[in-house]
């Protein structure tokens, strides 16, 4: 018998986040946004459940040339363009847009020979500082492009830092904005700038593309919960209890004794530790559904299982379902009690967790 820990897939969700996401951007295209094996979900199955996306983005180029293996003949955007020339090469060859955030990239553009030519996105630093040219040099850095016979269509883009927190004052949503447009206005070619949080907070920002990730695996970048915007769980975390504990006062859970029940408890050891995924840092307290019940995991998170306080609750034994995360279970709600962000749990769902497909 395999072990009780599952991770349920959502088609159907995905779809329907993907809905939600083309629906507040208004008329715009979306790109979504696959990199790290679709946030956890699987590269292919993400690329069935956003099968009515207008494109696919995301930053690995093997896997970028998985997607066109699997059959995605739509659009591709490598979102860090190419690391070499052999990936410069190769999205030639397969048709994938690049990023373009540097010189480097430029020379690489100019030093291919005859692969064939690329759609690209130049990506401007508006503020984050991270990668991309400064505002001053976007008309300079588009004319050198449109120039190159490896070029084909010029798009333009930037990345907000903030857009979960538009007017964060060390740098407001609008001020990235605004030095966009400026640098900008009047240059040809599509804009894409939101990613979730803008698509679900600004969508005034929708422009022509957007570039919506977390929200389409039914998390949230912050701002709101995930089900106040509709969004549903695309990944759902289950396993089963698979022992029980009556301890007294004085007694400690767990590697370290780091948890000491101040009175008689029942504690229920669950199969999912740390080796699966779940963070090894989430406290006592970080929220957990036993036999659909909510109540609070005790003590250290271990390689292979954890202990959640199932004290006077009745109808709880070996084989009760438990949900980690997911559907009855907000994974941003179990991340921000860890001190980290949906985003994180997903990427990190281990090899071993055998994964059920549903939609
Ligand atoms: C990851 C990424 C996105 C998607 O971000 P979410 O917060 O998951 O919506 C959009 N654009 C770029 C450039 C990215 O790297």
């Amino acid at each position: 018998m395999p072990r009780p820990l599952v991770a349920t897939i959502d088609l159907d969700a995905m779809r329907h986040n993907l809905a939600v996401a083309k629906q507040r951007a208004g008329g715009a295209r979306a790109w979504a946004v696959v990199k790290a094996d679709g946030y956890g979900h699987g590269l292919l199955r993400a690329m069935r459940g956003f099968a009515g996306a207008d494109g696919l983005a995301l930053i690995e180029p093997d896997a970028a040339l998985r997607l066109r293996e699997a059959g995605w003949d739509k659009p591709i955007l490598l979102l860090e363009g190419a690391f070499d020339a052999d990936d410069m090469a190769l999205a030639a060859r397969h048709g994938f847009a690049v990023a373009v955030h540097g010189d480097e990239q430029i020379a690489l553009l100019e030093g291919s020979r005859g692969e064939g030519a690329v759609d690209v996105y130049l990506k401007l630093n508006t503020g984050m500082n991270r990668l991309g040219f400064p505002p001053a040099r976007a008309r300079d850095a588009a004319r050198r492009l449109r120039a190159l016979p490896a070029v084909r269509r010029v798009s333009l883009m930037t990345h907000f830092a903030n857009a979960d927190d538009p007017e964060n004052p060390r740098l407001p949503l609008a001020t990235q904005l605004a030095r966009f447009d400026a640098a900008t206005a009047g240059l040809d070619g599509e804009r894409s700038l939101a990613n979730s949080a803008a698509d679900l907070l600004r969508p005034d920002t929708a422009r022509d593309w957007v570039r919506p990730g977390i929200m389409l695996y039914g998390g949230t970048p912050g701002g709101g919960s995930a089900a106040s915007f509709g969004l549903r769980p695309a990944m759902t975390l289950t396993s089963e209890v698979i022992g029980l504990q009556d301890i007294g006062a004085g007694d400690a859970v767990g590697y370290g004794s780091a948890f000491v029940a101040d009175r008689p408890m029942r504690i229920a050891v669950v199969a999912c530790g740390y080796a699966d995924g779940y963070p090894r840092h989430a406290p006592t307290g970080t929220p957990i559904v036993v036999g659909g019940r909510a109540t609070r995991i005790v003590g250290r998170v271990s390689m292979d299982m954890l202990t959640a306080d199932v004290t006077g609750m009745d109808g709880i034994g070996v084989g009760t379902p438990v949900t980690l995360w997911g559907e009855g279970m907000p994974i941003d709600d179990v991340a921000e009690a860890a001190g980290t962000i949906g985003y994180e749990l997903m990427c990190a769902l281990a090899r071993r967790v055998r994964i059920v497909e549903r939609g």
